[in-house]
């Protein structure tokens, strides 16, 4: 397929599973994996904190490694490391910004299974979740390199009055804060950090508190293929401790942030609250997805969409289903089919390919995951409970379910897990259902389920959300063919693997010479 501007466009292979050859080195890789520690690294120097250990959580007391935390003098430090390396970086041509993205991107297949191994343990991917990972992180590399090249790399020439030029161009802003998820540790952590290198920027990168062994390998591999280490500090540590000492400088040009929409109202207060230049802000957070099902879909479809929507990556997703709502017409059979389909779930260590669903992250999301299923079981009818067998204690796993409500009540805020919401609708209420969806000021995903075509577009078309999904599952954006991002309480509207998200991390010149 081609893309904006007409060029070939290949996304990276990923792992053939069917090849027995290539699964026995990679589950080889995986047993074999050892311990590994992390460190901030500032300049390229390795730096020192108190440390704390990193668990496997489909199997708690096994440590995979361990880290060791910047401390908000060592987040200074980096501050004058990246701002000084800055003007050296930004004025590197944009072919060589991408041929170092491009390298990164073969160093990751070099390193795939590591990396999947890495994926697994500290994240708790299922094995397909995982290799699905990689190849994004590598996608947004080779995309960011490409988009770049065209748009960084050669001014525009605008038309003027006769003995003027006029020439158009982008350029970085500065140093940049990327602070990423726990949930794509590797593809969302490497996507922010090519995008604001791509752009000129040097980066101050914050892992998940959860998973900064996968994003520590990422920075070597960068460093590896030429990124130089002032452009690109690594910072492990605090949120709001690190938060606190960086974003209200104004040296900071911008944030780059995927998460709640709770920590980035913090993090817009703080760079607000600051005097100075005005720092920009990317932010991608949460969703309250919802899928509308019509009296004129195909409920095996409809079924086999919900499962992996609603449960795959044990439905921690900010693109995962929150709320089904079927007309009633089809609601009974699409509710048993579900059913049916929940219970061939198999729910287990994320290590065996025949694994649909994993753990969650950690203890804390599994408590409040269980506290929001108990109290769904009297505000709402729970449905079905996927049975966990004795092997899940071992670790921090929670039954996917769903639950019928009546009203959009219990929807105010994400819950991030793999809890399913159902709802039955009339025909007489489709355009009301659209009003509530919009009302819930979420906007990241949206599925429609009908097979009639005006539907599709009129849906769409009203519908608040970034990403619009029919007839399909409404996850697994595909860089570069499902640009990715929302709006409202979902973010600032930036798309990830997009043709203009690198427009978000550049400043644009107009040079205007009376010749
Ligand atoms: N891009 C991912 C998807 O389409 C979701 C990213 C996220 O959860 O932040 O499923």
């Amino acid at each position: 397929p081609q893309d904006l501007y007409g060029k070939e466009r290949k996304n990276s292979p990923g792992i053939d599973l069917v090849n027995p050859r290539e699964i026995e080195n990679l589950l080889e890789e995986i047993r074999s994996f050892t311990f590994w520690a992390a460190h901030p690294v500032i300049g390229g120097k390795r730096q020192e904190g108190p440390r704390y250990q990193i668990h496997n959580p489909a199997r708690r007391e096994e440590t995979i490694g361990e880290v060791q935390e910047a401390s908000p003098a060592l987040a200074q430090e980096a501050l004058v490391c990246a701002t000084q390396a800055f003007e050296s970086w930004n004025f590197t041509s944009a072919q060589h910004r991408a041929q170092c993205l491009r390298k990164t991107a073969d160093l990751m297949i070099d390193h795939y299974h590591e990396l999947i191994a890495l994926c697994i343990r500290e994240g708790g991917k299922t094995l397909t979740d995982a290799i699905s990972e990689v190849r994004e992180a590598i996608d947004f590399c080779r995309y960011y390199a490409e988009r770049g090249e065209i748009d960084f790399g050669t001014p525009l020439s605008l038309l003027g009055a006769t003995g003027e030029t006029n020439e158009f161009l982008l350029q970085g802003r500065g140093v940049f804060i990327c602070i990423s998820p726990w949930n794509f540790p590797l593809a969302i952590f490497v996507g922010q950090i090519a995008a604001a290198l791509m752009a000129g920027n040097c980066v101050i990168a914050k892992p998940a508190r959860q998973t900064p062994l996968i994003a520590f390998r990422a920075c070597q591999l960068f460093y590896e293929a030429g990124i130089p280490q002032t452009a690109l500090q690594y910072l492990p540590g605090s949120g709001s401790q690190l938060s606190a000492a960086l974003l209200k400088d104004e040296r900071v040009a911008g944030v780059a942030f995927t998460g709640s929409i709770e920590t980035a109202h913090i993090i817009n207060r703080m760079l607000a609250s600051r005097d100075g230049a005005i720092g920009s802000f990317i932010a991608e957070t949460g969703g309250q997805n919802a899928m509308i099902v019509d009296s004129s879909a195909l409920p095996e479809q409809v079924v086999t969409d919900v499962l992996s929507s609603a449960f795959q990556s044990a439905g921690q997703r900010c693109s995962a289903l929150r709320l089904l709502l079927v007309q009633e017409e089809i609601a009974s059979r699409v509710i048993d089919l579900l059913k049916g389909a929940m219970a061939e779930l198999k729910i287990g260590d994320p290590f065996f390919l025949s694994t649909d669903v994993g753990p969650v992250i950690d203890e804390a999301a599994q408590k409040s995951l269980d506290t929001y299923r108990e109290t769904m079981k009297s505000e709402g009818q729970l449905i079905y409970e996927c049975p966990l067998d004795v092997n899940t204690q071992k670790g921090t796993f929670v039954p996917p379910s769903v639950f019928e409500i009546s009203s959009f009540k219990s929807l105010t805020h994400e819950v991030f897990g793999p809890v399913l919401h159902v709802m039955r609708f009339k025909s007489s209420e489709l355009e009301q259902v659209i009003n509530q969806i919009n009302h819930l000021k979420f906007g990241l995903t949206f599925g429609l389920h009908t097979r009639l075509d005006g539907r599709m577009e009129d849906i769409a078309r009203h519908i608040g959300a970034g990403n619009v999904y029919i007839n399909r599952n409404i996850i697994g954006a595909v860089v570069g063919t499902q640009p990715f991002g929302g709006q409202g309480l979902s973010g600032t509207g930036p798309k990830a693997g997009g043709p203009y998200y690198l427009h978000r991390f550049a400043t644009e010149k107009t040079i205007s010479i009376n010749t």
